[in-house]
């Protein structure tokens, strides 16, 4: 029978019901493609609401508050003792992903779509074997699996065990990536998962990596009184940020008393004297450090084991899913979007992709693209590292000629009223024509700041542009006029 003609229970299955997967459900099924999301999670929320972005912004932002508490003498404000009770750090963070996440079921089972508690895995290109959660209770399955009907579609009210689609969202995120030394996995070490259940703090720590996550969490610890020891491969942290932002992050670090080595290569890891000790080489000499615990920060990879993908002809890239900018992948009634489909773990980008799926599902006649000239990269410590556009480093590797000026927060009024001094914002420009192709901010609310050059790139504004636009003052945005303002005056209008 051809596929047009097949019947099937629904038009789309999306697996996986994180940021990507309920993005794609709502822009499909506001398009009226009758629309499936299986989730095969103990809990529902996806890693942004229960153990990505959201907590772990919520305790730094409590670790910046004890931070400004701890100096607020510099504005001439005494404090008595400064103190802090761990466990009402954790339990408000814990109920702000509590809020977040109830509000996400709803938008999961509000009968726009079906919603089914499952794990899911092909047994051909268009049907999925579906697995409950051997932790789901049967009330709990009653109550998440049966959808009401909407949009005049009927969807089953009880899990099946099988399920066919005309096409397909691969939507299962990400999982973390296995240990490059084995003896790590025998000293149970701390991860982005568990270090957010801690009831306690331990009283030194030891962080391997130096990503987004690593840093993030080892001034989070640091600041709450841990000793961190934070280890990385490459010369700096945030290897793929541009080496003057990653230097000013480890200045700042090491200030607060934080322990970095760059340049290290990781020889083992060991239990000894009730202490966890890992021993690398850094400059030639092998280290032995000890800590209470250790943080394992060394990335993450897309989560497609168990899918079936080897038997219907999805191929991997890099352990990812490949796609083309259209989000299909080699089957091409079968997208995938966010992290499994890798690229950026960002969970903004992961949403336009599953946007860019759905879109395309429902309009094959007019299909659209990913684009990413506008790439955003925000790190949350303080100083908060933002990008936009390129780096230098990626405008060196792609070849692309620019033009950059920087200025630091340590002039600028508005970060001097706040004590801010720390960072620079930085842009890059076409040396042809001046239109801005790249933004840096390392500084003070750097995350907020960039979405000016964000929206400056959008449309495609010049230096000059940029540097007429009026900025109130004093304000911390108002520091972009300076390096627009030194671009400007080189490159002719
Ligand atoms: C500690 C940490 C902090 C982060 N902070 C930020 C940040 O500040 N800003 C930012 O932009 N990004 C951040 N990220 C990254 C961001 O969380 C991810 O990019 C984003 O959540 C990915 O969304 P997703 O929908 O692709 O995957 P997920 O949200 O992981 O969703 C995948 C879902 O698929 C389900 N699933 C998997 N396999 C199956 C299967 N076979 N059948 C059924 N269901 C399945 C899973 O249970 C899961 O719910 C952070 C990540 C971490 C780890």
């Amino acid at each position: 029978m051809s596929e047009t003609k097949r019947h099937f229970d629904f038009d789309l299955a999306i697996i996986g019901g994180g940021s990507a997967g309920y993005a794609a459900a709502r822009t499909a099924s506001a398009d009226g493609v009758k629309t499936v999301v299986i989730e095969g999670g103990e809990d529902v929320g996806g890693l942004c609401i229960l153990r990505g972005c959201m907590p772990t912004k919520a305790l730094l932002y409590a670790a910046e508050v004890m931070h400004l508490a701890d100096q607020a003498e510099i504005w001439g404000i005494h404090k008595r003792e400064l103190s802090f009770n761990f466990s009402e750090v954790m339990a408000r963070k814990n109920a702000l992903i509590k809020e977040f996440a109830d509000f996400r079921e709803q938008q999961l089972t509000n009968g726009k779509f079906a919603f089914f508690r499952a794990h899911a895995r092909f047994t051909d290109a268009h049907t999925l074997e579906l697995l409950p959660h051997r932790s789901h209770s049967r009330e709990r399955k009653e109550a998440l699996i049966s959808a009401p009907t909407a949009g005049g579609h009927k969807h089953p009210r009880h899990l099946p065990t099988k399920l066919t689609a005309k096409d397909f969202l691969i939507a299962t995120g990400s999982t973390f990536a296995p240990s490059p030394l084995p003896q790590l996995n025998e000293i149970d070490c701390l991860n982005s998962d568990t270090a957010l259940k801690l009831t306690h703090l331990p009283g030194s720590l030891i962080i391997l990596g130096g990503g987004a996550v690593a840093v993030e969490f080892a001034q989070f610890f640091a600041r709450f009184g841990v000793k961190v020891t934070l280890i990385q491969r490459s010369p700096h942290v945030l290897h793929e940020f541009d080496s003057d932002a990653a230097a000013e992050l480890e200045k700042v670090f090491r200030r607060e008393g934080i322990v970095v080595y760059t340049r290290t290569k990781l020889l083992d890891a060991r239990c000894s004297a009730g202490q966890k000790e890992v021993i690398f080489v850094h400059e030639q000499q092998t280290i032995h450090a000890n800590a209470d615990e250790v943080f394992f920060a060394l990335g993450r990879i897309p989560n497609v084991a168990g899918l079936g993908l080897e038997h219907i002809g999805v191929q991997l890239e890099y352990h990812r899913i490949a796609t083309n900018a259209q989000m299909q992948t080699t089957i091409p009634h079968i997208y995938a979007a966010g992290d499994c489909a890798g690229l950026h773990e960002i969970v903004h980008i992961a949403v336009q992709q599953a946007e860019i799926a759905a879109h395309n599902i429902a309009h094959p006649g007019q299909m659209k693209r990913m684009d990413y000239r506008l790439l955003t990269e925000v790190i949350f410590t303080d100083p908060q590292i933002a990008t936009v556009g390129l780096t230098e480093k990626r405008a060196h590797v792609r070849n692309i000629p620019y033009l950059v000026a920087s200025y630091p927060f340590r002039d600028h009024g508005k970060s001097l009223i706040m004590e801010a001094r720390d960072g620079f914002v930085k842009l890059l420009a076409d040396p042809i024509n001046g239109e801005i192709i790249g933004g840096c901010c390392v500084g003070p609310l750097g995350g907020e700041l960039i979405h000016e050059i964000i929206a400056a790139m959008h449309s495609r504004m010049t230096v000059h542009q940029l540097a007429a636009m009026p900025h109130y003052h004093p304000t911390l945005a108002e520091i972009w006029t300076y390096p627009a303002e030194e671009l400007a005056s080189k490159i002719k209008e």
